[in-house]
């Protein structure tokens, strides 16, 4: 297994042709309007007093879009003008429903109810006009174009996200992901002390299935390698639609669940959380927090590692050179070189042997890991080639470990002249700013550019119940305010990160419906001099919810891109399904969008626009901006 594990890792991660990195970043860095950050080096090239004086003039003039914005997201006229009467009763409407608790409670009810009792089409008729018409942008790439061409001339762009899932009773689902999980090889393991990680990454049916209690995301089911081909067929359909309709200033939004038997990054995941247990018990037992050589040689002794096998493991960990393993040298460990397959092998320091750290896996999982490699690669590559951003969505704990550490590995080496790849990190995780802690250094060191979007997490009470039922730590912050300075000492850090590292290192995604994340984010950007014309921080909100702020942002011009969920309507209901429920616990949020919605209707009537048609600025807020770049 540890050599197949490594062998793939071999095969995802081939090194990529030099991309001219130095040269692209110093003509960007021309591109772009300076800010402070890179006064002093600006200053020392010699160009003429008066171009040096333009410079200062744009520094110091106040981002003409923090002027512009009203942070109290409060002004119906201007969030709205993009939307004609119809759409806003439609939203209206909606909202008003999803309210309505006994039709959320039942809507799965009331949604099958609907479609056999008006047949196929006046179902999907009365879908375009209310629920689908709100949330989904069409059935396919052809239908979404109007509306992402739309937003696009008021500021906001598009992430397409293919919505389509399963739609499985919740058995079904329970039988369908125990088989996907299930792994037939042999336990290569002694069951030894850690039976909190083995739990943990296990599939269990009571949690089979993984829609339960979801906010804002879908979940893809395994079957079979074709159905995760089609998968793949319809990412790439994304990318080409992203790259065609909005001239590569978009993202494709990606799943890894949706590519591949699950199980693999359950092991996967396994595999990462053991090494970095028994680094940390390793380092914690040496006081510093790090492992001095002689002190890890002498552990590696007690275990009959001879010495020449224990100098390779240190020369390998010890990347930096410098005598000391910290958790970013160990963070490497499942580094792609053969010579490693034995660190696969940990010892167990409660029975004193080497264990295999997984399962072995049969021939056909070998061949479904290679084959999720593959498709991810296949993404990876074709976004590059499009010039379309990926954005890796962040799935439940114990997929995590592996899910992060793969688009590290697509960071690594896709990431190398701009931010392709982009991670997601959950901020209701109480290790989260530990975690983008550790791969921000790692994309510095490393030299590689970091794509990050900020979430607050989806799946809140499943992991809770999970961790509770499995006997393992709760993975999430203890409360609400917990999660939200998360979020914000998260930010921060990246926001640092920005200012200390060249300018288009870093791009980041604040991916939130919270006001006050908004408002926290611009105040931070004034705090750190970063501007919305630098592009390096977007925002990003669901089609259908807080159009408030999401058209408030883009017409102030900051980037901003909503998530654009297609599909055809009968496969898209799960999607709706939870959309209903999402607005229905986000009551004050909802109740101001509908106070904001009733208030602009009313404005417009009493000025007797029956008809009105919004008229989009000759000039897009986005074209309107200079040196557009990576968020
Ligand atoms: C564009 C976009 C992309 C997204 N992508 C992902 C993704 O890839 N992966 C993912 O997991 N989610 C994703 N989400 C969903 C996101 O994680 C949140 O569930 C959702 O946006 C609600 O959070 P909020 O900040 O918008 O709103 P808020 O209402 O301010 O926050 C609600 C969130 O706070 C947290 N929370 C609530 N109560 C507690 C509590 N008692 N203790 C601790 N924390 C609590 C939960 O995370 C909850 O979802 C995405 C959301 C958007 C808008």
């Amino acid at each position: 297994m540890a050599r197949r594990l490594l062998t793939a890792f071999k095969f995802h991660s081939k090194t990529l042709n030099d991309f001219h990195h130095f040269g692209s970043r110093c003509a960007y860095q021309n591109l772009s309007i300076c800010s402070k950050r890179n006064k002093a080096s600006t200053a020392a090239t010699a160009q003429p007093i008066n171009e040096q004086e333009d410079v200062k003039d744009l520094e110091t003039t106040p981002d003409p879009a923090f002027a512009r914005i009203d942070t109290s997201f409060d002004d119906a006229q201007e969030a709205f003008k993009s939307k004609t009467n119809s759409e806003l009763i439609r939203a209206y409407l909606v909202l008003q429903s999803c309210a309505v608790k006994p039709l959320v409670d039942y809507n799965k009810q009331l949604l099958a109810f609907g479609r056999k009792f008006l047949g196929k089409t006046l179902f999907e008729k009365f879908m375009k006009g209310t629920f689908y018409g709100q949330f989904v942008a069409g059935k396919d790439i052809d239908e979404i174009k109007p509306i992402a061409e739309r937003n696009k001339s008021y500021g906001v762009k598009s992430i397409l996200d293919y919505s389509v899932e399963m739609d499985l009773s919740r058995e079904q689902a329970k039988d369908v992901e125990m088989d996907a999980v299930a792994s037939v090889g042999d336990k290569g393991y002694a069951a030894n002390d850690e039976a909190d990680l083995a739990n943990r990454f296990q599939g269990h049916r009571d949690f089979g299935d993984r829609r339960d209690n979801v906010m804002s995301a879908r979940t893809y089911f395994y079957k079979d390698e074709a159905m995760c081909d089609e998968n793949l067929q319809h990412f790439i359909n994304g990318i080409d639609a992203v790259s065609g309709a909005t001239n590569a200033t978009g993202f494709a939004a990606v799943k890894l669940t949706a590519l591949g038997r699950p199980q693999f990054l359950l092991q996967l995941s396994e595999v990462l959380a053991r090494v970095r247990r028994y680094y940390e018990t390793l380092a914690s037992g040496y006081g510093t927090g790090k492992l001095q050589m002689a002190d890890f040689e002498r552990h590696l002794k007690s275990f009959k590692v001879g010495k020449e096998e224990r100098q390779k493991w240190f020369t390998i960990l010890d990347i930096t050179g410098d005598g000391e393993i910290d958790l970013l040298d160990w963070h490497n460990l499942l580094e792609i070189n053969l010579g490693l397959a034995k660190l696969l092998q940990i010892p167990n320091l409660k029975t004193g042997k080497l264990e295999p750290l997984v399962d072995a896996l049969t021939d056909k999982e070998e061949e479904q890991m290679m084959n999720m490699l593959r498709r991810m690669d296949t993404i990876a590559t074709y976004g590059k080639q499009k010039d379309v951003r990926v954005m890796i969505d962040a799935e439940q704990t114990y997929f995590q470990p592996a899910i992060n550490r793969l688009c590290m590995e697509m960071m690594r080496k896709y990431n190398k002249d701009k931010a392709i790849i982009f991670n997601t990190y959950q901020c209701y995780l109480k290790d989260a700013h530990n975690m983008i802690t550790l791969d921000l250094a790692l994309s510095k060191r490393e030299n590689f550019h970091f794509g990050a979007k900020l979430v607050r997490g989806a799946y809140l009470e499943q992991e809770r119940d999970r961790a509770a039922t499995l006997g393992y730590e709760d993975p999430i912050n203890p409360s609400y305010e917990a999660t939200t300075a998360m979020y914000e000492k998260v930010l921060t850090e990246v926001m640092q990160s920005i200012q200390e590292r060249p300018k288009g290192d870093i791009a980041v995604m604040v991916a939130s419906h919270n006001e006050d994340t908004v408002r926290f984010t611009l105040q931070k950007m004034q705090e750190y001099n970063i501007r919305s014309t630098d592009r390096l921080i977007c925002f990003g909100q669901l089609l259908g919810m807080c159009d408030q702020v999401s058209f408030m942002l883009g017409q102030a011009g900051y980037s901003v891109y909503k998530y654009v969920p297609y599909g055809p309507v009968e496969e898209v209901l799960p999607y709706l399904s939870r959309r209903a429920t999402e607005n229905n616990t986000m009551l004050a949020k909802a109740k101001k969008e509908r106070r904001l919605l009733r208030q602009e209707l009313l404005r417009r009537f009493a000025s007797l626009k029956f008809f009105y048609r919004p008229t989009p600025p000759a000039v897009s807020p986005l074209d309107a901006m200079q040196g557009k770049t990576s968020a």
